[in-house]
């Protein structure tokens, strides 16, 4: 189906500030959409045989200049129930959640619950189940804080984060993912270099899934100006000099002039959790 088919077909629930009052399964905006329980996975891994790839490279293309709603409607469209988002609930995520609560507020959607979160940030996830009714699920490692931190002697990420990271946030992360085909993420090219070369649909060699990233194209600016306009919950940190939040002991507030994400890992050499990582195959994929 053409994008701009799907988008007109979605138009109406799109342009509407109101959560839905109902959509194709009879949902209310009011109830709250279980996420772990709302998923009809398939058990088998998508592989990137020769014709999804000529497909992402096509739809990359097409999609390169498309509004965000217009991406979020072709992911939908293409991948829900197998379609996933992990999301710390930064702004460019508030900002998805937002899209998705109006045109699949059943997307399955979920948060790294490290337990180094701020009180704030997992106070944001309420407030965005009661507004939109997407309860977020919080996955969790198999450790609690006290029993890693007794593990390794101490907390890790002071001595070693990248393990910290890799434990509580990306071996979490492929559990979640599990049966999913593709996930979104909210990263946008001017937010680091790292970020830079972000194909708004690609591969995922890391996580063998499709990655398709809406807010590519978007700047700080063009987030915020959403928020604002459609008063999407925001974390009160952000009012407080903190830019990018991450866990607690990783992030620190901002100087003016500083880069957005200079919060993040200040003082080590490290930038990304290793969530988003490019890893190229076939062209694609961060
Ligand atoms: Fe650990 Fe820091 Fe990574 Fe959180 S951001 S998982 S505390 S190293």
């Amino acid at each position: 189906m053409r994008i701009s088919a799907i988008f007109q077909m979605n138009r109406q629930a799109a342009t509407s500030d109101q959560p839905p009052t109902s959509n194709q399964s009879g949902q209310t905006g009011q109830t709250i959409v279980k996420q772990s329980a709302s998923v009809d996975r398939q058990p088998e891994l998508l592989t990137l045989t020769p014709e999804l790839s000529d497909e992402l490279s096509d739809a990359n293309r097409r999609l390169e200049d498309a509004s965000a709603e217009e991406i979020t409607h072709w992911a939908v469209e293409r991948f829900f129930p197998q379609l996933t988002m992990a999301t710390a609930f930064g702004p460019e995520g508030c900002a998805i959640l937002y899209m998705l609560s109006k045109i699949e507020p059943r997307t399955y959607v979920f948060n790294l619950e490290t337990g180094y979160q701020f009180q704030e940030t997992l106070e944001l996830r309420d407030r965005i189940a009661r507004q939109y009714g997407i309860e977020v699920d919080l996955k969790k490692p198999e450790l609690t804080i006290a029993e890693y931190e007794a593990k390794h002697g101490g907390p890790l990420y002071k001595t070693n984060p990248d393990q910290c990271c890799f434990d509580r946030k990306v071996t979490v992360l492929r559990q979640a993912v599990q049966g999913m085909h593709a996930w979104m993420s909210g990263i946008r090219r001017d937010q680091s270099p790292d970020r830079a070369d972000a194909p708004i649909v690609g591969w995922d060699a890391k996580f063998n899934l499709v990655k398709i990233s809406p807010l590519a194209r978007w700047t700080k600016s063009d987030v915020w100006n959403l928020i604002l306009e459609k008063k999407i919950p925001y974390n009160p940190l952000h009012d407080q000099g903190y830019p990018s939040i991450g866990c607690w002991p990783c992030t620190r507030s901002v100087m003016l002039g500083e880069d957005e994400r200079a919060g993040r890992w200040s003082g080590k050499e490290k930038t990304e959790c290793g969530l988003h990582t490019i890893e190229f195959e076939q062209g694609g994929g961060i």
